[in-house]
């Protein structure tokens, strides 16, 4: 196409009617063909300025949101100059998960949405059966060959504590420990994911825990970390187990893209719907194509990732009712929001 108008471009002037005619003509039918591709592809396509309102959008968009995308664009909170992925739960007219991607152009920028439900499905399903079960039945009994004498060491190590109040050998041989359970008993959750046990709770929590677990390993790196904290936050319904796993992977990930003496600022704040949390490092970054297939499993650039953190992590917050977006730019660092709904709006969702 770019060839044709830089062609039809260069000649214009020496044309004559004729010849404009055609390729007129030739035009119309292109774009005429392109129109019924845009309108019948089963992708939904949504074209933004820069301002970030729709100025085109196509029937599968509006299927597959659920509502018209100009109604839906607030809430997905895409910015049209970043690059951006997002999954979620939609449940009307029907539930299934969507990926929202959001590709920046010169004139503001394209949006896709394609149905993945059937694929996380299956990815899932493979995950719990297929090739990886030996692999997790070794891996669950190596991990818990390497629980029972952890617990153990807890425990003595406790009774020490008790007896030598204010020891800090004592107090960071705990610190260790417990970190390693933790590592463990996430190990075995991913391996085994279940469905959250939710109970009321702060969004905070999760994150200080993972804080507390994660200390030793940030003073390390030298990595500053700020947690900064908008106004009272509304409770949610929350695994706090679960939702410990999602920013340690997220963390976890940050901490890993950034450079010593990195900087990654945690901010919670709330909204008519949601409480939102977002990590924001100033890490690497990641490419567009990086971004387009994150939550995919298996899709690392790490020697020893596994590619499966993210997938996870938007698996379980998709299970609290909530989504988990990404947005990045390579050399500017990486975004990661985590919206749950508030309390009071699950319950009526459930309800209603
Ligand atoms: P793993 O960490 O095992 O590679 P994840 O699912 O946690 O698997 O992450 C997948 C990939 O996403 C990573 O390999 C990395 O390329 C990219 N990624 C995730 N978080 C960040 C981040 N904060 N900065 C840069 N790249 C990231
Ligand atoms: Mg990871």
């Amino acid at each position: 196409m770019k060839g044709f108008f830089d062609g039809v471009r260069r000649h214009i002037g020496k044309m004559d009617a004729e010849h404009l005619r055609e390729q007129y003509a030739r035009l119309s039918d292109e774009a005429a063909s392109l129109d019924t591709l845009f309108r019948t592809i089963s992708i939904g396509i949504i074209v933004l300025d820069a301002q970030g309102v729709v100025v085109k959008s196509n029937p599968a968009s509006k299927d597959l949101l659920g509502m018209e995308p100009a109604d839906a664009m607030p809430s997905l909170g895409i910015s049209p100059s970043r690059a951006s992925k997002r999954e979620l739960d939609v449940t009307y007219p029907e539930e299934r998960t969507v990926e929202v991607q959001c590709v920046p152009t010169d004139t503001g920028a394209l949006v896709y949405i394609r149905d993945v439900t059937a694929e996380r499905e299956r990815t899932e399903e493979e995950l719990r059966a297929g090739a990886t079960r030996a692999v997790r039945d070794l891996a669950a009994g190596v991990a818990h060959e390497i629980g029972n004498p952890l617990n153990a060491l807890s425990l003595n190590l406790r009774l020490l504590e008790r007896t030598n109040p204010g020891d800090e050998g004592v107090a960071e041989c705990l610190r260790q420990v417990d970190r390693l359970a933790g590592i463990i008993h996430g190990f075995l959750q991913a391996l085994r994911p279940s469905k959250p046990n939710l109970a009321r709770g702060s969004v905070a929590d999760p994150i200080k825990g993972c804080l507390a677990t994660m200390r030793a390993q940030f003073e390390e790196r030298r990595v500053g970390v700020a947690l900064d904290i908008t106004g009272p936050l509304p409770s949610v319904a929350l695994d706090k187990a679960q939702m410990e796993q999602v920013f340690f992977n997220i963390l976890k990930n940050s901490l890993e893209a950034v450079k010593d003496g990195g900087h990654i600022d945690i901010t919670l704040s709330s909204d008519d719907d949601s409480v939102i949390a977002t990590v924001r490092d100033d890490g690497q970054g990641m490419t567009p194509d990086q971004v387009a297939h994150l939550f995919e499993p298996y899709r690392t650039t790490k020697e020893h990732g596994t590619g499966l953190g993210l997938m996870i992590s938007s698996r379980i917050v998709r299970d609290h009712g909530g989504t988990i977006a990404v947005e990045s730019a390579p050399g500017e660092g990486t975004t990661f929001t985590v919206r749950l709904p508030r309390i009071e709006r699950r319950i009526r969702a459930l309800e209603g």
